[in-house]
C-alpha cells in the first residue's frame, strides 16, 4: 500500500513527496526528529514528544514549523489516513533550505522542512522479540557531545546496530571513560537485589520520553530506583537488565557481551515494567 505522508502542508502519496536537495538535513544532519509511537489508533505520550521536540528546536536556534496542536492534528490525519492501528509516526524538522550549501545557517525567515510519516508495526506491543529479550555487545561512545538534542545524526547508532548484528546480536550498549551511557536507540537499566540503576540525565544522553514515564510507574509500584553511573560489568553482573525506547516500549537485555543474566531469560522487573508501562500509556493515549 502507498502511504501518505506529510511534507511542508502537503499530504502526499509517498512516491510523490520531495525534499530540497539543498536541505540542511540532508547536507548537514541540520534536523532534529521524534518518534511517537500508536497502540489501538492512538498516540502515546504526545505531549512528551512535543515538548522535547520545542526543546530540540531551541537548543539549535530552529523556529517551530508549527503549533501544538497542528502538530497533533497532522498526526491523527496520517494515522487515520493510513489505517495505523498499531505503529510509529516518524517526524522531522530540519532548518530548511535556502537554496545552496553553507555551512553559515540561512536567513532566520527560511522556512523550515517539516515530513511526517507513519510505519505500520501491527504486534507492536505484543513483540515476540520482548519475550525472547536482547542480546546486547558494548561499543565505544563516539558521538558528539549534544546527545540531549534528538539530532538526525544517526550514523554512528546506525553502525553500532551493524555491529551488533555482525556479532549476531541485537543491540548495542555504548560506553564512555568507562561508563555506560546508552543503547543506539533506547536508555539503559539494570536491575540488582530489586534496584533499578540507571544513568542521570545530563547532555550526554537522550532524556527518553519513555524513560521518564517508566521511572515514574517503578517508583509508584515502590521499586528502588538509583540514577546514577554505571560500568558494563556492573550491568553483566546484575540479575537483569532492559532498554526503553518509544518504538520498543520496556525491553529486557538477556546477554551482554556474550555473559548470561539471570537465567538468561526476561527478568521479572523487566516483564512486570513493560507491562504496566503498556497498561498506563494506552490508558492515557490521545
Ligand atoms: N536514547 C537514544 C540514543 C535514542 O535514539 C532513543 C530513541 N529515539 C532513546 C534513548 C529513547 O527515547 P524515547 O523513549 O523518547 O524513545
Amino acid at each position: 500500500m502507498t502511504r501518505t505522508v506529510y511534507v511542508n502542508g502537503d499530504y502526499l502519496p509517498e512516491t510523490e513527496a520531495t525534499v530540497s536537495i539543498f536541505d540542511r538535513g540532508f547536507l548537514m544532519a541540520d534536523g532534529v526528529y521524534e518518534v511517537t509511537s500508536v497502540l489501538g489508533g492512538k498516540l502515546i505520550d504526545f505531549e512528551g514528544h512535543v515538548l522535547r521536540l520545542q526543546r530540540s528546536l531551541e537548543a539549535l536556534d530552529m523556529a517551530e514549523p508549527c503549533s501544538r496542536d497542528a502538530l497533533l492534528e497532522i498526526h491523527r490525519r496520517l494515522v487515520e489516513l493510513n489505517g495505523i492501528d498499531e505503529g510509529l509516526v516518524y517526524l522531522q524538522v530540519t532548518r530548511g533550505s535556502d537554496g545552496d550549501r553553507d555551512f553559515a545557517f540561512p536567513a532566520e525567515d527560511t522556512p523550515p522542512t517539516l515530513v511526517l510519516f507513519t510505519q505500520n508495526k501491527p504486534g507492536l506491543a505484543d513483540n515476540p522479540a520482548a519475550r525472547k529479550g536482547a542480546r546486547i555487545i558494548s561499543i565505544e561512545d563516539i558521538r558528539w557531545g549534544r546527545r540531549d538534542i534528538k539530532t538526525v545524526q544517526l550514523l554512528y547508532p546506525s553502525m553500532g546496530k551493524m555491529m551488533a548484528k555482525k556479532a549476531g546480536c541485537d543491540d548495542a550498549w555504548m560506553v564512555e571513560d568507562g561508563h555506560v551511557t546508552e543503547g543506539t536507540s533506547n536508555n539503559a537499566y539494570f536491575v540488582k537485589d530489586g534496584v533499578i540503576v540507571t544513568r542521570p540525565l545530563s547532555t550526554e544522553i537522550l532524556h527518553g520520553i519513555t524513560r521518564k514515564a517508566v521511572l515514574r510507574l517503578a517508583s509508584e509500584a515502590q521499586l528502588k530506583v538509583e540514577e546514577r553511573l554505571f560500568t558494563i560489568d556492573e550491568a553483566k553482573a546484575a540479575d537483569e537488565a532492559f532498554t526503553t525506547s518509544a518504538s520498543a516500549f520496556v525491553m529486557p537485555v538477556v546477554e551482554i557481551d556474550g555473559v548470561s543474566l539471570g537465567d538468561g531469560t526476561p527478568g521479572p522487573i523487566a516483564r512486570r515494567l513493560r507491562e504496566i508501562y503498556l497498561e498506563e500509556s494506552v490508558k492515557t493515549a490521545i
